[in-house]
């Protein structure tokens, strides 16, 4: 029988996030205020490490990768990455999370390549704050990207905006307009606090429940989770093509249904996107031949997964920015 990622709390993994990268040309004010400074020395995780690594997960049941960073586009191999990701037997979703600098002008590339979903951060509609909040007057360049994925072919893309208390918490008007004509999933992701962004968060974190309650409130229904949804809550309405995520990593019970692992640019498992330095796998991914060590270390590995994060009491497990091992 396949052997499969399952922890001590029944929960499955088959979902991996893989960062590919730490580095970003955005300053998102949440994330990397002052920009990207390199504070390790070693080389990103090549094409071949990733083919190793996703083979080894994909033979311990993994059907769906996302690439992430930092911003996985900056790389110059991404879309062999992809081509390489989606080649894998038994993979059968390869997304990506991308600021969307990029997309205009490379996302039809992608997609060619087997590029099956795509996130775009998009924090706010008005192009001002955008530019705040990013630290980047690209509103519309990036806005022309979201439009570039539905022509290259994709049915839903996603995208993501973090609430914001003070900055972008009157969009919702304009965002609920946007996805009355657009099959967008527009999801609301909570700020979380990290190691580097305290006093940011005790200033701007904002619960999601309000935007909940608002649309039960107005005639939104919250569909029925699917396995691969995670810990996101779906609404629709039938007046509006798009839908609403909401991802409340406060929330009781959020990590009950965590379904994702994630490795870092430099090729360390992290069981949590808060919780421990992570496990190094790199020297096992130099050669197939130690393909059987890797899942080996994998398995044992998910045995200290534990049953939640501890955001709630302030931990942030050492997390300095979520560029730094992928959102
Ligand atoms: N650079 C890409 C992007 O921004 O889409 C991918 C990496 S980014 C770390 C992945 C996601 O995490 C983005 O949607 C971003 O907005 C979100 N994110 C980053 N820091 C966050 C924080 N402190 N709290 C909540 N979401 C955060
Ligand atoms: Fe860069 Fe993404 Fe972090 Fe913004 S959220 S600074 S785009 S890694």
């Amino acid at each position: 029988m396949q052997q499969q990622l399952i922890d001590n709390f029944e929960r499955k993994f088959e979902y991996l996030r893989l960062s590919i990268t730490d580095e970003c040309n955005f300053k998102c004010n949440y994330c990397l205020p002052d920009g990207y400074h390199r504070t390790h020395s070693k080389s990103f995780l090549s094409s071949q490490e990733i083919y190793n690594l996703v083979v080894a997960f994909a033979e311990l049941g993994t059907k769906k990768v996302r690439i992430t960073g930092g911003e996985p586009s900056l790389r110059k191999d991404f879309t062999q990455i992809i081509a390489t990701v989606a080649s894998i037997p038994g993979i059968q979703k390869v997304a990506t999370t991308t600021n969307g600098f990029q997309l205009e002008k490379k996302v039809q590339h992608w997609f060619e390549a087997g590029l099956s979903a795509i996130n775009i951060s998009v924090d706010s509609l008005d192009a001002n704050t955008f530019h705040l909040i990013t630290g980047k007057n690209v509103f519309q360049k990036v806005m022309q990207g979201v439009s570039a994925c539905i022509d290259a072919g994709y049915k839903q893309v996603k995208v993501n905006c973090v609430l914001m208390k003070g900055v972008n918490d009157n969009d919702l008007a304009l965002f609920l307009q946007w996805i009355k004509t657009e099959k967008i999933q527009l999801r609301f992701i909570e700020l979380m606090q990290t190691e580097d962004n305290q006093p940011f968060f005790k200033k701007h974190h904002l619960s999601a429940q309000w935007i909940k309650k608002r649309l039960l409130e107005h005639g939104w229904q919250q569909k029925k989770p699917l396995s691969h949804d995670g810990p996101a809550q779906v609404f629709q309405h039938s007046a509006y093509k798009g839908e609403i995520g909401l991802i409340m990593p406060y929330s009781k019970d959020f990590c009950k249904s965590c379904n994702r692992l994630r490795i870092s640019s430099t090729g360390r498992l992290h069981l949590c996107l808060f919780g421990e330095e992570g496990i190094d796998l790199r020297d096992l991914l130099q050669n197939s031949k130690d393909k059987l060590a890797l899942k080996k270390r994998i398995l044992d590995a998910l045995q200290d997964k534990k049953s939640t994060h501890y955001l709630q009491q302030g931990k942030t497990g050492g997390t300095q920015h979520l560029a730094s091992i992928g959102g």
